[in-house]
């Protein structure tokens, strides 16, 4: 039975896509069966894995209205199956951004993702949720239906104040709605070891949130960034990187840690 993993950050471009698709495909490399779930209407983490997002059929959106199942919805990267990662891809795009309005008025909303997952959970190990940079309703989706939530960060000031709000979403979301969930943990990203305020506050996160904060630790490189325009994770496209090869190690010290969930 999959683990369902939520990648969720309200802060803008702290590097929750990057996280999700190389996350993805590091474990796809490391023999797991993953499903990457696309939850936000930018559909960069479709793009991101090889995808183009304006030719897509069916998406999340019409999983989210009941017009389609995820098996339905679901489409393998050419790309990503060259590689020798692949993953399956349920893809987003601009329609996602009316799915807030439409789903307003509807019963159970937040729902849906979990029981669309429910029908291909055992299909396997991993599902991941690429968020979009906000506490949304779509956002809430996602929590609801999680066992877990990756939060990816930057080793800046600011970062510790943003994740108060994060921390108390998500106590509020397991309070109410998903006695499931709870932070997998902290996952500090686009680290450079050089910048003092950096390895301050980095001894912060582990004073303050212990082992919750995961041992891998994402270094900043450029081949990461490089990637997307390629259609491509970093972990596929130049395997050999330093980033690359951090995203493959984060992927097993995940599997290790769902051993003792
Ligand atoms: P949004 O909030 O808009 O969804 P995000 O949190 O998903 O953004 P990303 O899109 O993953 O963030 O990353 C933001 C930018 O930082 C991108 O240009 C990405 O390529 C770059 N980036 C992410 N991680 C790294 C890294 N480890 N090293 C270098 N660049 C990185
Ligand atoms: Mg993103």
């Amino acid at each position: 039975m999959a683990k369902i993993f939520c990648v969720a950050n309200q802060k803008g471009g702290v590097g929750k896509t990057t996280t999700t698709v190389n996350l993805a495909a590091g474990l796809a490399k490391i023999g797991q069966r993953v499903l990457m779930i696309d939850l936000d209407p930018q559909g960069n983490a479709t793009m991101g894995s090889g995808i183009d997002k304006r030719t897509l059929e069916l998406t999340i959106y019409d999983v989210l209205l009941e017009n389609a199942s995820i098996s339905e919805a679901r489409v393998k990267s050419d790309k990503l199956i060259d590689a020798g990662c692949s993953f399956d891809i349920l893809g987003a795009n601009r329609d996602l951004a009316g799915a807030e309005v439409e789903l307003v008025d509807v019963e159970r909303r937040e729902k849906r993702i979990k029981q669309a997952i429910d029908a291909v959970a055992n299909e396997y190990d991993f599902v991941l949720i690429d968020c979009p940079p906000s506490l949304s309703m779509l956002t809430l989706n996602g929590l609801c239906s999680a066992n877990g939530v990756i939060v990816p960060m930057q080793c800046e000031y600011f970062a510790l104040e943003g994740l108060t709000d994060l921390v108390n979403t998500i106590k509020q979301v397991h309070a109410n709605l998903n006695p499931d969930l709870q932070i997998i943990g902290l996952l500090r990203v686009m680290y450079d070891p050089r910048i003092t305020l950096q390895q301050q506050v980095s001894e912060q996160l582990k004073n303050h949130f212990g082992d919750k904060v995961f041992n891998t630790v994402i270094p900043r490189n450029v081949r990461l960034a490089e990637a997307p325009s390629y259609g491509l994770p970093g972990v596929a496209f130049d395997p050999s990187a330093r980033g690359s090869q951090a995203f493959v190690e984060f992927a097993t010290e995940m599997v290790e840690r769902i051993k003792t969930m």
